[in-house]
């Protein structure tokens, strides 16, 4: 015909002399472009310098389980039933009218890139979730544990988040999924969750025993449903800090040793973590908690195990990051970041305590200290804008989470510049897409191997994963981890583009430039 297509193509192939597929594989060959800068005399020398990487990724899709800390939770039941909506392509009647599943939310699900321009110019988009052989959320196979023993359908009456007609559809499905039985430290949590705590094992302090047990749980769940992998997410209740002490949790060797010794420092998360990393499981945290203790992460790196957190990046915090940037970046400078919360759902009971507040109100306070340090035309060194962070529990507002934002600017001259948010949703339904973003990311992030491919020293014979510590989910994640003496991104458009390109250069393109000189040349 005359080359017009009716239906737009979702997925695609490379061809380039830079990258191979076989059956097993997608090899590329990729110039990683930076530019190093020294110091001569007063000015910077930038000298651009490449890097030649070797990549690899394993086409074959894992049969993949996603088993959840904290299953019968908000997050733990909306997440379940979503995922079984779309599986079996559900709608509902809502007052607005039919309700059709989708994954909403979910940059993976519900984002394209730009591959490239057609012959004309335009814009060629394809699905984010094709630019590599992801799992498809549909295919995860749930479970988990929770210290409730509560079925997920009566969690999920319990959570108060989804809509009736829906639940209904899942109901049956739902009925079926139980919670294994959690381990439970009282002092980790607020006391006000004591009540739910019915499905523990015994122990109220760290055992080897509970690390074994979380081990067998996992080994039991891929043999039980034939999986090639499992990954697990903490989204339990938030909890208080562990202290970090010299010879407990400073090392990989100590912590375990402080594991053994049943030592009061050591979270359910972090007994979690270490169970997960010796198990060879990806373990990626949800919460604000300091789970990951120089301990953990030193053995998980012993182990290469993957990790990722912490605290999902849902509301408040994703909108301080992509407001705080345009501000920053547009050169307005911000002086003051009022942020109040108040929610009155699970979550906001277990954070009406004063210690689980605090981890939270950690995880909230440096997000825009990237941003701030990188601007030294308006802000000299050491100086940052004022930020405050509150959150109360308001039981009447259930999972309808508000969260009230004042960005307070200096502008031209003197002026100023006042912006007002209010940011009203169900805080369940923005979190659950992102536990599906970062299982199905680390997931694929296990199957992805690179090396230096340029001659001299810095050659490598053999391939390499990348490091344990996970922070290209940074752009789903409040505080984000960063592999040891590395810096942290918390720009929500870098964030992005640091997962974009880097799958990019996987399959051998070049990173989303947005020139478009083809559109500006006379
Ligand atoms: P929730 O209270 O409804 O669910 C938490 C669940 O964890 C509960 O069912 C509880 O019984 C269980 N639990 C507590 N300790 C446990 C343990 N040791 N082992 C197993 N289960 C345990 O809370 P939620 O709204 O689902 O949020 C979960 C977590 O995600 C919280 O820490 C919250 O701060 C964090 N988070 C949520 C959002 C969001 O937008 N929803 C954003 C960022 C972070």
């Amino acid at each position: 015909g005359d080359g017009h297509i009716n239906t737009t193509p979702k997925t695609f192939v490379v061809n380039s002399p830079n990258v191979v597929y076989t059956d097993e594989e997608i090899r590329s060959k990729y110039t990683y472009r930076t530019t190093l800068c020294t110091v001569e005399g007063d000015s910077y020398v930038a000298v651009p310098k490449e890097t030649v990487y070797d990549f690899k990724v394993d086409r074959k899709v894992p049969k993949t389980g996603m088993m959840l800390v904290g299953w019968g939770g908000n997050n733990g039941t909306t997440v379940t039933a979503g995922i079984l909506a779309n599986k079996h392509k559900y709608s509902w009647a809502t007052k607005e009218g039919t309700q059709e599943a989708n994954y909403y939310g979910s940059v993976i699900m519900g984002s394209t890139i730009k591959l490239g321009i057609d012959a004309k110019g335009k814009d060629v988009n394809v699905p984010f979730h094709n630019v590599l052989p992801m799992v498809h959320p549909n295919d995860l196979v749930i479970g988990g544990w929770d210290i409730s023993g509560m079925p997920l359908d009566q969690a999920m009456d319990r959570a108060k988040v989804l809509q009736p007609t829906m639940k209904e559809l899942v109901r049956e499905e739902m009925s079926k999924m139980v919670p294994l039985p959690s381990i439970y430290y009282p002092d980790f949590i607020a006391a006000n969750q004591e009540n739910r705590a019915d499905n523990i094992l015994p122990g109220s302090k760290a055992s080897m025993e509970h690390v074994e047990k979380i081990r067998k749980d996992i080994r039991d769940f891929k043999a039980a449903n034939g999986l090639d992998k499992v990954i697990v997410l903490w989204t339990a209740n938030t909890e208080r800090y562990a202290e970090l002490i010299e010879g407990v949790n400073d090392t990989a060797d100590n912590l375990l040793k402080s594991i053994e010794a049943g030592h009061e420092e050591v979270s359910p998360s972090t007994v979690f973590s270490v169970a997960c990393i010796l198990e060879g499981t990806p373990f990626i945290n949800g919460s604000p908690q300091n789970t990951f203790v120089p301990g953990a992460i030193q053995l998980a790196e012993r182990h290469g195990a993957f990790i990722g957190g912490d605290d999902f990046k849902s509301g408040q915090t994703k909108m301080k990051s992509a407001l705080t940037d345009f501000l920053i970046n547009a050169g307005i400078k911000l002086t003051s970041i009022a942020s109040y919360n108040h929610l009155g759902n699970n979550d906001g009971y277990n954070l009406s305590s004063q210690k689980q507040f605090r981890s939270k109100e950690i995880s909230k306070s440096n997000v825009v200290d990237d941003m701030v340090a990188a601007n030294t035309v308006l802000y000299k060194e050491g100086e940052h804008p004022d930020h405050t962070v509150v959150i109360k529990y308001m039981p009447a507002v259930g999972d309808d989470k508000r969260a009230l934002d004042e960005y307070y600017a200096e502008i031209f001259c003197g002026g100023h510049q006042t912006i007002s948010l209010f940011n009203v949703c169900e805080d369940s339904l923005l979190a659950s897409p992102l536990i599906i973003d970062l299982v199905v990311i680390t997931e694929m992030m296990t199957r992805i191997q690179w090396k230096a491919s340029e001659s001299g020293a810095s050659e490598t014979e053999d391939f390499k994963k990348f490091h344990s510590v996970l922070s290209v989910l940074s752009y789903m994640l409040k505080a984000p981890l960063t592999p040891p003496g590395t810096p942290v991104v918390n720009a929500l458009a870098k964030q992005r583009a640091a997962l974009t390109n880097i799958f990019r250069a996987c399959v051998g393109l070049e990173p989303e430039s947005d020139m478009t000189l083809e559109h500006k040349l006379f």
